[in-house]
């Protein structure tokens, strides 16, 4: 062995109890499915099973959004602001105390990289519910008037690429307003929202406030026409939120969209190279790619191209591809044979259509999803892999030679969720982004967020914003 090899570093499972069976969580308490139905949910890195989850249907939807109207009712919205603030206090403090537990459930889930789940995801998670906690009796200041009102029951729909986290950011805006949720995570991923069923449990949040209902899209699509929903707040693709659109036209329910994205990742000749690499390997390969706001297209001032791909190929060629439970690691398994299929679709068609593929050199294990770290040079804007959402770890490089031909490459998308302008002239950051039609603008850095920061798209990127003041008002109506 080269004595300069890392050791494997496993974090112990030891502390996670898995159940053989999860039930949907109703009225506070954990009830059997009226579908009567399970499905396995599999640890991506191995493919083994790990639990049987719920399959929820319509009735099971019914009782759930019933429950959640009750005690919207008699409950939630009759409560004192500040009171509501106190249980998102207390979960908050609960997600901090159990936070190696869920990060541990949340890797065997979901395939990410134990130290992505352990420094991100659930410190992340925990700060949604502080940050929202404060705000639940200041909703005076979110700008929707002095005595805004709650919408009532929230239909909340997730993805699987930040389970808990995502969990977090609809759940808790949503309670600090004063609604009440039936939340379905998405269904290769329900293990960390079903223990977070528990810490309602462990909170004495009222019966009902949260409700979670496990299942495909099929479950999600009968909270979406569920009459007895007021508000749907949706994370997830493009080709979905349109449905939901669709869907909801000509009801009196409103909705938030988070959708995909193609963020461009521009790199001025007089950026700092080594940094700028960091930044493009965060931005893309975090984890494994399967990011909306990932910066999937780079685009690099043509001077620099060459010394910028060739410094990248060396950071690559030391990327940790293995098993998420180490916390060596850097690239964890793809979250399911689906998307591992669609990668490796769009990776054939960047072939086929002329750009070169280069892939970080790593030994892909026997078992579990995986797909090596990859980039695409000779990138067209007219390529597959230029336009549509990869949701993987590969990255399609561009060039660019003048600021305007920069901005007009990354406008030139569909999407507009996201984008990295990296420069040491401010001016020349300012005048990027005041001309970026992008939701998320980072400078000199990539995928950095903050509860208090505002979050989402424009154009096919969706509807509204979370976080921050801007995402309250999502959960809010003036009172006349
Ligand atoms: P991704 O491509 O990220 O898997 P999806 O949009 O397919 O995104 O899934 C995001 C969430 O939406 C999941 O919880 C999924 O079960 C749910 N979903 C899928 N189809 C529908 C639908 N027709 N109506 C409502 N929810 C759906």
């Amino acid at each position: 062995m080269n004595p300069f090899e890392y050791s494997p570093a496993l974090e112990s499972t030891a502390i996670v109890e898995i159940a053989e069976r999860y039930n949907l969580f109703i009225d506070g308490k954990f009830v059997t499915p009226k579908s009567g139905k399970y499905f396995p949910t599999i640890n991506p890195a191995n493919e083994k099973v790990l639990a049987k989850i719920a399959d929820a249907n319509a009735t099971d939807v019914d009782l759930a959004v019933g429950a959640a109207r009750a005690a919207y009712s008699k409950v939630w919205s009759k409560m004192p602001a500040a009171e509501r603030g106190k249980y998102l206090f207390r979960i908050a403090r609960i997600l901090q105390e159990r936070a190696r537990e869920f990060a541990v459930l949340e890797t065997l889930d979901n395939g990410k990289p134990i130290r992505e789940s352990r420094d991100t995801d659930i410190p992340l998670a925990a700060a949604h519910f502080f940050y929202h906690a404060g705000w639940a009796d200041k909703l005076q200041y979110a700008g929707v008037g002095i005595q805004p009102r709650p919408y009532g029951v929230v239909g909340q729909i997730i993805p699987w690429n930040f389970p808990m986290l995502m969990l977090a950011w609809k759940v808790a805006p949503a309670l600090a307003t004063g609604n009440t949720v039936v939340l379905k995570p998405a269904e290769t991923t329900s293990l960390t929202a079903l223990l977070f069923a528990e810490v309602c449990q462990q909170a004495e949040l009222p019966n009902g406030v949260v409700n979670i209902v496990t299942g495909a899209g099929v479950t999600g699509a009968d909270i979406v026409n569920h009459p007895g929903i007021d508000k749907i707040a949706f994370t997830g693709s493009t080709e979905v939120g349109k449905l939901i659109a669709t869907s909801i036209a000509g009801t009196k329910k409103s909705a938030t969209l988070e959708l995909g994205g193609k963020a461009a990742n521009i790199i001025f000749e007089d950026a700092a190279i080594d940094e700028a690499v960091e930044g493009i390997v965060n931005g893309i390969f975090f984890n494994q790619g399967h990011v909306c706001c990932a910066g999937s297209r780079l685009l690099i001032q043509e001077n620099i191209h060459d010394e910028v791909i060739e410094k990248l190929k060396v950071r690559m060629a030391h990327i940790r591809l293995g098993n998420p439970l180490d916390k060596n690691t850097d690239i964890g398994a793809i979250n399911s044979a689906a998307q591992l299929a669609k990668i490796r679709e769009l990776v054939t068609a960047g072939g086929a259509e002329g750009a070169e593929q280069w892939s970080a050199p790593c030994e892909i294990p026997g078992e579990g999803f995986w797909f090596a770290p990859t980039i695409f040079t000779g990138v067209s804007q007219t390529h597959r892999i230029a336009r549509e959402e990869i949701f993987g770890p590969v990255l399609s490089v561009l060039t660019f030679r003048t600021p305007q031909e920069a901005v007009e490459k990354a406008n030139n998308t569909p999407y507009g969720l996201s984008a990295g302008v990296w420069s040491e002239k401010g001016s020349k950051i300012l005048w990027t982004a005041s001309r970026l039609r992008a939701g998320v603008i980072w400078a000199n850095t990539f995928n950095k967020f903050d509860p208090a920061s505002p979050f989402g798209g424009y154009k096919e990127s969706g509807w509204g914003r979370e976080g921050g003041r801007h995402g309250l008002t999502a959960y809010l109506k003036a009172s006349n």
